[in-house]
C-alpha cells in the first residue's frame, strides 16, 4: 500500500477578490499533490477543521502530513509579537487547522514535511516565533525573495552535519530556490536548525526526536521534478511514511 500524505490547503474565507471571491474556497498549488503521486504516495486534500477530535482522527488516519507553503503571513500574535508590518494575514480557518496538526503530529510522531509557510508553522505551533520581514528586520540578508523563475536556485544553505537533513541530500551544501520574507527567529524549545543560509538566515528546521519532523523554507515541489538532491527530500518523506505506516 503506497503511503497516505494529507495536504494542508490555502483558504479564502469569502473576503478576497481571487481565488473564490466572496464565497469561501480552498485553494493549493495542484504541484504539492503532483509531487507526492509522482514519487509514490497518495495525496489528501485536507479540510480545515479546527476541531480537536476530528484533528486527532485525522492524525490517527494519516501516514504523513505536508504542511503547504502560503501566500499570507502567520499572525504575529501567535508567537507574542505585535504585528510591525501591513503583510496580508492567514485565515484563522487555515493557522488554527495548521497548528493544531502540527502539535499532534508532533506528540504522535506521525512523520512531518513543512514546506516554506509550513515550517514557519512547525516553528510556532512548537513556541518559537518569526522575523516578521527579512529585509526590514535583517538588512544585510541576501535577498529571499528575488525576481526570477521558482524554479530558480538562487542561494546555498549549509546543511548542519548530522542531522536528518544531511543524511538525505548527502551534500554539505546545497543550492536551494527561495521565496520568503520570514523566517525562523526564535527556534521552538524541541527543535534544531539544520541548514543556514550565508546571511544566517535558518533554512530548515527539524526535530531530533522523531524519526521525519523537518522544515525547509525553500521550495522543493518546483524543483523534485528536475533536481534529485530536492527530489530526495519528497522520497525520504515518503519512505518515513511508509515505515510509519
Ligand atoms: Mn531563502
Amino acid at each position: 500500500m503506497k503511503p497516505v500524505i494529507g495536504v494542508t490547503p490555502d483558504f479564502n474565507a469569502g473576503d478576497r477578490e481571487d481565488m473564490g471571491g466572496r464565497e469561501p474556497t480552498y485553494f493549493l498549488r495542484a504541484r504539492y499533490p503532483r509531487a507526492i503521486e509522482d514519487l509514490g504516495g497518495v495525496p489528501l486534500i485536507l479540510p480545515l477543521t479546527a476541531d480537536p477530535a476530528l484533528q486527532r482522527q485525522l492524525v490517527k488516519g494519516l501516514d504523513g502530513l505536508l504542511l503547504t507553503g502560503s501566500g499570507p503571513d502567520l499572525p504575529p500574535s501567535l508567537y507574542g509579537e505585535r504585528r510591525r508590518y501591513r503583510f496580508r494575514v492567514m485565515s484563522h480557518q487555515r493557522y488554527e487547522f495548521e497548528l493544531g496538526m502540527a502539535r499532534l503530529a508532533a506528540e504522535s510522531g506521525l512523520p512531518v514535511l513543512g514546506i516554506c509557510g509550513g515550517l514557519q508553522a512547525i516553528n510556532v505551533a512548537l513556541g518559537g516565533s518569526l522575523i516578521q520581514d527579512i529585509s526590514s528586520e535583517v538588512p544585510s540578508a541576501l535577498p529571499h525573495r528575488p525576481s526570477g523563475p521558482a524554479t530558480r536556485l538562487s542561494h546555498p544553505v549549509q546543511v548542519a552535519p548530522r542531522s536528518l537533513l544531511r543524511r538525505i541530500v548527502r551534500q554539505a551544501k546545497i543550492r536551494v530556490n527561495s521565496s520568503h520574507h520570514q523566517s525562523v527567529k526564535q527556534l521552538a524549545p524541541s527543535l534544531v536548525a539544520s541548514a543556514v543560509a550565508p546571511d544566517g538566515i535558518i533554512e530548515a528546521i527539524e526535530s531530533p526526536h522523531q524519526p521525519f519532523f523537518l522544515g525547509v523554507q525553500w521550495h522543493p515541489e518546483f524543483l523534485y521534478d528536475r533536481d534529485e538532491v530536492h527530489r530526495r527530500l519528497f522520497q525520504a518523506f515518503l519512505k518515513a511514511a511508509r515505515d510509519a505506516s
